[in-house]
């Protein structure tokens, strides 16, 4: 294998509302090369497939492509882990375990991001019995600030912090994935369900399938306009006829109203590969809009019904600057900075139109609306980084254990940004 993440425009992330600052970017072919470039860097961050919305990867040092490194996969059938290059992408190591026989549990909504840069952010899919992307790593290679290569596997004192890192303890070069055997995938799409009757019983609904998706445009506050559900092929029964009196769709969909469904994985409940149906959009296709912003909260599954009114009433100003905001599940992991972290989740997610000034004036209202039910901003994604730093530890226990693994891993403050700094490291 050759090809990890596209390098292409290393100077803007993925939807373009940010050019980054780097002063240099160097491309390694190999580790020395890597190593080289870390040592005498005084600031660098890496770029993994540039898919964050806010400065999490910005420098105004150096950038290091995780791309260009030799992408490598290695099953260990008898572990059950996959190690794999960390600029590698989910859309190429994916087929390459099919093909073997194996499969991850999850994946996110598109196929197109690094492993590395996706678990350095607590990325997800959705399943309320599946954990994020970050809660399947079992081992990561890590170049730090000093240039020295460790190796961390779960159960290790420091592998807990180290995993969802905000790209903040240095250079991913490997990740160690579990692996389960391969599945099959049927998706089926219900338009227009009762919103009353949902959050009656939300876990009833959220439980329909393996991951199941949830997507409101809130033009009618009323309505879910779209349930998406993905049933294992060997699930036990049917996929239901209707879901509370809505009915299966009759032609493919597109999250986004009026969009073609061209771009998007499988579905009218025919089986597929896993990685062919969990993903929403297909790898040869531009994921969502393409031209859009993006925020998420996720909520302690106890405070999502009272999450969820709160957006609701929220519905009128919200409706105008949104594209689509979709509902997701993950389970609880033990990973110190992952939105996830102790608890199960709802992710409450908002595609925005791609009016940042109108998007950053309104999210600190959404924000003070969540803020009695504990939600913890995506960190790829925008939210208000303004007071980050005193509300932060109070949604993380481990806040300050992050803080001393960073201070011990990165002396230098080699891949300190001012992200970082405004969160208080
Ligand atoms: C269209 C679209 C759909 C999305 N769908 C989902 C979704 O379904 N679920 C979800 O949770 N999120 C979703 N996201 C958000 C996305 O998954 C995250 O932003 C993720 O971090 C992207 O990975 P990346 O490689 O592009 O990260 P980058 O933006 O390149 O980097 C993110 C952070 O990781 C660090 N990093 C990257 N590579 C390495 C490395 N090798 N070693 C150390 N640090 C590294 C960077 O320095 C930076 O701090 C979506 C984004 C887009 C644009």
């Amino acid at each position: 294998m050759t090809s990890t993440a596209p390098t292409a425009d290393v100077h803007r992330n993925w939807a373009s509302n940010l050019e980054y600052r780097a002063a240099r970017v160097v491309a390694p072919t190999s580790t020395e090369e890597l190593i080289d470039a870390v040592r005498s860097a005084s600031r660098a961050k890496v770029l993994g497939s540039r898919h964050c919305f806010n400065t999490i990867a910005d420098t105004d040092g150096v950038h290091i492509l995780s791309g260009t490194l030799p992408a490598t996969v290695e099953i260990d059938s008898a572990r059950r882990v996959v190690r794999a290059s960390g600029g590698l992408r989910y859309g190429g190591l994916a087929p390459v375990l099919d093909r073997e026989g194996w499969a991850l549990a999850n994946l996110a909504s598109l196929p197109h991001i690094s492993l590395a840069g996706a678990v350095a952010t607590g990325t997800h899919g959705s399943g309320d019995a599946v954990g994020s992307l970050a809660s399947a790593v079992a081992g990561l290679e890590l170049v730090t600030a000093d240039g020295e290569l460790q190796t961390l596997r779960r159960g290790d004192a420091d592998f807990d912090g180290a995993v969802v890192s905000l790209g903040a303890l240095g250079v991913v070069t490997a990740v160690e994935l579990d692996i389960v055997p391969t599945f099959e995938v049927a998706q089926t799409v219900y338009e227009r369900l009762p919103l009353d009757e949902v959050l009656a019983d939300l876990d009833a609904v959220t439980g329909l399938g393996y991951s199941v998706s949830m997507f409101h445009t809130w033009r009618d506050p009323g309505i879910v306009d779209q349930l998406w559900v993905k049933r294992r092929a060997d699930a036990a029964g049917d996929a239901p006829d209707d879901v509370l009196g809505a009915a299966p769709a009759t032609a493919k969909r597109h999250p986004l109203p009026d969009v073609s469904a061209e771009s998007c994985t499988d579905q009218l409940g025919r089986p597929g590969p896993w990685y062919a149906r969990l993903p929403h959009f297909k790898l040869e296709f531009t994921p969502s809009n393409g031209d859009e912003l993006q925020s998420e909260y996720l909520v302690p599954r106890p405070n999502a019904v009272a999450a969820i009114q709160q957006i609701r009433a929220l519905a009128p100003r919200v409706a105008p600057l949104l594209q689509v905001c979709e509902l997701r599940t993950v389970a609880r992991d033990g990973l110190w900075l992952s939105p996830a972290y102790d608890t199960d989740v709802v992710g409450i997610h908002f595609t925005w139109k791609p009016d940042q000034p109108e998007v950053e004036a309104l999210l600190p209202v959404i924000e003070a609306a969540l803020e009695p039910y504990g939600a913890r901003p995506h960190w790829g994604k925008l939210f208000v980084l303004d007071g980050a730093a005193d509300r932060m530890p109070r949604l993380y226990p481990r806040w300050s254990d992050f803080a001393a693994l960073r201070d011990r891993l990165d002396p230098r403050g080699v891949f300190r940004n001012d992200f970082l700094e405004r969160l208080g490291f």
